[in-house]
Order: structure tokens, then sequence, then C-alpha cells
């Protein structure tokens, strides 16, 4: 068993597309471990990608990041970071393959709709970040 960090970012929750990427993820059978509605401020944004800070558009993303409310959620399953990454689809929802949530809900390389982990060590960190000292469900 593996447990990753998604995000719902702000542009699929301003959408209103939140459920249906909740829907997929239980479809796809991940179990939800810990769940939360969260906004970052600018700060928790840059904080959780401080791996990209030397990116050109670490700027924007950390704007976008924080425009607005995100779901938070760690997911478990057999490999569920690959699980989940296969899920989302390619990070340019112009790329991703058909009936991915990216190619089906995100709208930008940037404004793509969701987040995974890529990594076990970055998925630690990552499901640290949001649900620090807490029992996982
Ligand atoms: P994530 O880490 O959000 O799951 P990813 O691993 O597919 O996405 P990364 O390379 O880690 O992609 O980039 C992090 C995020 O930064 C992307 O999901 C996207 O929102 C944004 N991003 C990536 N590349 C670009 C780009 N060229 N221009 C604008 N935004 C980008
Ligand atoms: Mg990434």
């Amino acid at each position: 068993m593996e447990t990753t960090l998604a995000i719902i970012k702000p542009d699929a929750v301003a959408r209103r597309v939140a459920g249906q990427i909740l829907q997929r993820i239980e479809e796809a059978g991940f179990q939800i471990r810990a769940m939360r509605l969260v906004r970052l401020t600018r700060a928790e944004a840059e904080g959780f990608y401080a791996v990209h800070r030397a990116r050109p558009f670490f700027g924007s993303l950390t704007t976008f990041m924080s425009e607005g409310p995100v779901v938070v959620l760690a997911l478990q399953a057999p490999d569920a970071i690959g699980k989940w990454r296969a899920l989302m689809g390619a990070t340019d929802p112009a790329k991703a393959e058909p009936g991915t949530i990216r190619r089906d809900l995100g709208t930008s390389i940037e404004r793509n709709a969701t987040h995974g982990s890529d990594a076990p060590a970055t998925a630690a960190f990552e499901v640290g970040y949001f649900f620090p000292g807490i029992e996982l469900a």
C-alpha cells in the first residue's frame, strides 16, 4: 500500500467539478485517508511548490494556487502515486490522454485541475504539509 497527496486545484473547485473528481477517485478504488478544503496563502503555496522556485512559472503558479479554495486529499492504494498520476494525465491538458481528469477538466498547462505527488519522498513531504501530526483515517 502507498499513500499520495492529491489536490483539486482552485480552477476545478471554482468551476464546481470537485464532486466529479472525487467520484473518479472513488470509482478508481482509492481509499480517502484524509480530506480538507483549504485556501492557501501565497506563502503556503510557495512552501508547497518550493521545489519549483527557480522555474519561470513559479510566481504565476503560486498566485494561481492561492486564488481560491482547494481540496486536499491523502489517497491510499497499491501504487497510489503512479495510479493517481495516470488518472490525472499529462501536465498539459492538451497532451493528456482522452478520459483523464486533466484532459476532461483542465483548461491550460497551469490551470490543470489537479495535483499529484511524483515520488515516495515527495508524497511523504506533501502529506505531512497538509496533515501534520494527525491520525489518518
Ligand atoms: P503537479 O506537481 O501539480 O501534480 P506535474 O507534476 O504534472 O503537476 P510539474 O512539473 O510538477 O507538473 O509542475 C507543477 C505545476 O506547475 C503544474 O501542475 C502546472 O500547474 C504548473 N506548470 C507546469 N509547467 C508549467 C508551464 N510551462 N507553464 C505554466 N505552469 C506550469
Ligand atoms: Mg509535480
